[in-house]
């Protein structure tokens, strides 16, 4: 995916408050900065100066005009300009300063970008990671990558070469300016009238085409999608007859296509022709004035050439500004919104090393009166006055119908929500009291849908105790009945998972997933059982290493298939956040017409 710019904002004096706050992490090297900040000047100077230099080749041979001699000042350099050995020799000692200077420029800037970018990284990730669970439901978790890496992009242009280029170009279009008023006031006059003009006109025009081809290329972008939904979904494409419908829609975006970039065609030959004319134009107007006044001995012939080159390199600079001042307004815009970011207020885990529990768990839990809403749709109370409790050791069972607030039950046990109202204490201690990254190290989750991550099979596992030796993480992966099938891979432990783990099987995802639970060892076990259905054999396989590892601790199941609940010290059945009904498996199918019984019949005869 290509990445995104970051979008080009007003820049008002309210964001550019934000944006000095960046200067806290240039602060660090504020000595570099302003060596740096010197460096690029000498830079702007020195480039000015070989300028002048060439110019002067062009006098030589020359019999200087009188007024030469008239007006020697300090930019007049008392060399013997007729020697071209010594002017070469000059010219290179000059380059080769210059060169040095911007070896070290550009080195010393590095140094300072790639630092600061580490901390700004590190710190907006930090950030991030820290924050509650509301946060990333609000967000889309791959806008919030991409507009991270673009921001911090845009940041590292401005200060890697925005910066600095500003700056130089400033210096050499001040100071060239100043020189071509010394060459020839008159000449000088002409040449500003005209192509600053002219320059400014063809970057906005440069704009507009920009623009133009950017319509053209996003009407590619749409064709490139109707290619990819069809040809994904070929199945329905055949199944509905629809290929000669989905022709036409492919012609009639291609058709968009030809116009748009004809039109661009017609505009950018617009713009060569303006070019040409205008700009090219000015250029021979400046040497022809330029012709005139050396005719009538007003001009020194190298002060015509050192003008003309000098000209050349003011133009650029003021036409490299424009797209220097986009980069700097993209740049303030991207710090505004990493200083959004490093503004986040993030719950309090910690992010300390793990080392033992200061308060460990028994394992007993309450929930006292609980309701709930999710903040981003507080009008609905996802769970009603909801009252538990659980002692250590047992297991407990929710069940009920879908949407019915049994995953929030367990979201709420791993506080990654705070209650609205009513409390949850574990060991009848009220849960805010204690540390939130404690709590969650003593509770172990086992989700429905098992995402691994990109490492090696061992890394997965030691993700539940990232210090486990090689047998404790075998010793967890064979009571997770996983061992067998890890052996089996050429690579044992060292196999590496695919992306997201799809090179497993869903039954061998689990397996490690509860192998990483049994070697996080909790106090507390959360497990949300997996909806979609396994072969007979790794169902048992699951279910056994499950049983194993609920042994002896508190632990709580979402169970989507009841025959595997029936064991369960307790069973809440819930429907809209609230208990309708409470016992044990043989408690609620003695109760006749009770909804436990009714959603046991109704599984049986969907299984039937
Ligand atoms: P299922 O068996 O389908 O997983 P569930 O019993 O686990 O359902 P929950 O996921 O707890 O139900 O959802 C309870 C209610 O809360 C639903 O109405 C759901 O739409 C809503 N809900 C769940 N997550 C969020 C969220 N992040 N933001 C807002 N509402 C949510």
């Amino acid at each position: 995916m290509a990445e995104k710019e970051t979008k080009k904002k007003r820049v008002s004096r309210e964001s550019l408050r934000k944006a000095a706050r960046i200067f806290r992490y240039v602060k660090p090297y504020a000595w570099q900065f302003t060596i740096g900040i010197v460096l690029i000047s000498l830079s702007g100077v020195f480039t000015l100066l070989v300028t002048r230099l060439w110019g002067q080749l062009g006098g030589v041979g020359v019999q200087p005009g009188e007024s030469r001699d008239e007006v020697r000042s300090f930019f007049d350099l008392e060399i013997n300009f007729s020697d071209l050995g010594n002017i070469a020799l000059i010219i290179f000692g000059v380059l080769v300063i210059q060169a040095a200077i911007s070896f070290s420029r550009v080195m010393l800037f590095a140094h300072i970008t790639e630092n600061m970018m580490l901390t700004l990284r590190r710190d907006s990730y930090e950030r991030i990671i820290r924050m509650p669970l509301q946060y990333f439901n609000e967000q889309r978790v791959g806008d919030l990558n991409s507009r991270i890496s673009a921001d911090i992009t845009s940041i590292q242009d401005v200060f890697t070469t925005t910066l600095a280029e500003l700056l130089r170009q400033l210096i050499i279009i001040v100071g060239g300016i100043l020189a071509l008023l010394y060459f020839s006031p008159t000449l000088t006059f002409i040449m500003l009238a005209t192509l600053p003009v002219m320059i400014i006109i063809a970057v906005i025009f440069g704009r507009f085409i920009r623009k133009l081809s950017k319509q053209t290329q996003d009407k590619v972008a749409e064709s490139n999608v109707i290619v990819q939904e069809t040809f994904t979904g070929i199945v329905n494409v055949k199944s509905f007859a629809n290929e000669t419908l989905e022709v036409a829609r492919y012609l009639s975006s291609i058709a968009d296509i030809r116009q748009f970039a004809l039109r661009g065609a017609k505009w950018r030959g617009a713009f060569a022709s303006f070019i040409i004319l205008f700009i090219f134009g000015a250029i021979s107007l400046v040497i022809f004035k330029g012709a005139e006044l050396m005719n009538e001995g007003e001009l020194a012939s190298e002060h015509f050439f050192t003008f003309l080159l000098m000209t050349g390199l003011v133009a650029g600079s003021i036409g490299g500004l424009a797209s220097q001042f986009g980069a700097l307004q993209r740049g303030i815009g991207a710090i505004e919104n990493v200083m959004d970011i490093l503004d986040l207020e993030p719950e309090p885990v910690s992010l300390k090393v793990k080392k033992g529990h200061r308060t460990p768990l028994k394992g007993t839990l309450h929930f006292e009166k609980v309701s709930f809403a999710y903040a981003s749709r507080s009008e609905t109370t996802v769970i009603n006055d909801l009252s538990f409790s659980v002692n250590a050791g047992q297991q407990v069972a929710l069940v009920g119908p879908s949407g019915a607030g049994k995953s929030t039950v367990v979201s709420l046990v791993q506080r990654f929500y705070l209650p609205t109202s009513g409390r949850i204490l574990f060991d009848g201690v009220p849960a805010s009291e204690f540390d939130l990254s404690e709590l969650r190290d003593q509770m172990a989750y086992v989700p429905q849908e098992v995402i691994l991550f990109g490492g090696t099979i061992r890394e997965n596992i030691a993700y539940g105790k990232p210090d486990a030796s090689d047998s404790e993480i075998r010793e967890a992966a064979r009571q997770a009945n996983a061992l067998e099938f890890i052996d089996g891979f050429p690579d044992g432990l060292a196999t590496v998972v695919g992306e997201r783990g799809i090179q497993l099987s869903g039954g061998q995802r689990q397996r490690i997933a509860i192998a990483r639970a049994v070697l996080k060892n909790p106090t507390l076990l959360i497990l949300d059982e997996a909806t979609s259905s396994l072969d007979s054999e790794s169902e048992r396989l699951v279910q056994d290493a499950l049983e194993k590892l609920m042994k002896d601790r508190t632990s709580i199941v979402i169970a989507h298939r009841l025959s595997t609940i029936r064991n369960a010290d307790k069973i809440l059945v819930l429907e809209n956040g609230r208990v309708v009904e409470e016992g044990s498996h043989d408690e609620l199918m003695a109760q006749n017409a009770g909804a436990y019984r009714g959603l046991v019949e109704l599984q049986g005869e969907k299984q039937l």
